[in-house]
């Protein structure tokens, strides 16, 4: 079983294509899965620069991902997901959002700590403006709390803070590994899943999300694993998943979960 449940499309402003171009690539690639995502909407402006608005969530992406469906539907077997933000106080409205809507699952992002966006490249000098060992609590501590607020299936880009290359020093190892097991422990005590994600591998870090000091935790704790390419143009479809397949064979017992209606079922990748 190989499924790709991390993708965007046009919508999201940040990405090309639409679904039906990434399921096109999908099938190209051999996915037996393929799941139909991008950025929620968010209420209240949150970061509407890079996610649709509530008001295209019906008239846009619905008709958008059907029409994939209805011309793909028969070649692939295709989920419907969202990568949804976890951002203080908007947990009523997500929800209310989530429960609305048919997805086979959710994956919930933290790409924000305070107003703070640490992926975007045009603030990334606020990296140094404190310690980063302090920075990466606060991303775990972020971690932990969407895992503790309920609304999500999947954890997407679990060590997302490293994106552009801010590794916390093998001298801090021990408190890394200390700030990761705490929020993997809430992860765990939520039932959630793990994404392992490729797009790292194309950005500064050049490491898959998340690293191995993660996924050994997730292998300790028992967390169930799956796959994300989170591509942003239809060529980046299950890139590198050569890579991400050993990352479960090593750390998830070779077995990756699939959802539906967002029920969890486990099998066996590759
Ligand atoms: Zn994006
Ligand atoms: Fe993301
Ligand atoms: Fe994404
Ligand atoms: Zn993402």
């Amino acid at each position: 079983m190989l499924v790709d449940y991390h993708s965007h499309t046009r919508l999201c402003k940040h990405a090309e294509g639409d679904s039906a171009d990434y399921v096109a690539a999908a099938i190209a690639r051999g996915l037996d899965e393929f799941g139909l995502c991008d950025h929620s909407p968010m209420p209240g402006g949150f970061d509407p620069e890079s996610r649709m608005e509530p008001e295209q969530f019906e008239p846009e992406f619905l008709p958008m991902v059907r029409a994939a469906q209805d011309r793909f539907g028969d070649q692939i077997a295709l989920k419907f997901g969202i990568e949804a933000d976890f951002e203080p106080g908007t947990e009523t409205w997500l929800a209310d959002f989530l429960a609305r809507h048919p997805f086979d699952y959710v994956i919930g992002s933290v790409h924000f700590l305070g107003s703070w966006g640490f992926d975007h490249p045009g603030f990334v000098h606020r990296f140094d403006e404190r310690p980063l060992v302090d920075i990466y609590a606060d991303y775990y501590d972020a971690i932990a709390r969407s895992a503790r607020s309920g609304l999500f299936d999947i954890i997407g880009h679990a060590d997302l803070v490293k994106k552009f290359g801010h590794r916390l020093p093998d001298d801090q190892r021990d408190l890394h590994r200390d700030l990761v097991n705490e929020a993997m422990r809430a992860v765990k005590s939520a039932d959630m899943t793990v994404e392992i994600n490729t797009a790292g591998l194309r950005k500064p870090v050049g490491e898959i999300y998340p690293s191995e000091l993660v996924l050994t935790l997730c292998r300790d704790l028992g967390i169930p694993l799956t796959l994300g390419s989170d591509a942003h143009r239809p060529s980046e479809v299950a890139t590198d998943f050569d890579r991400a397949v050993a990352l479960v064979e090593r750390f998830g017992g070779g077995q990756i979960a699939t959802f539906t209606a967002r029920e969890r079922t486990m099998a066996p990748v590759g």
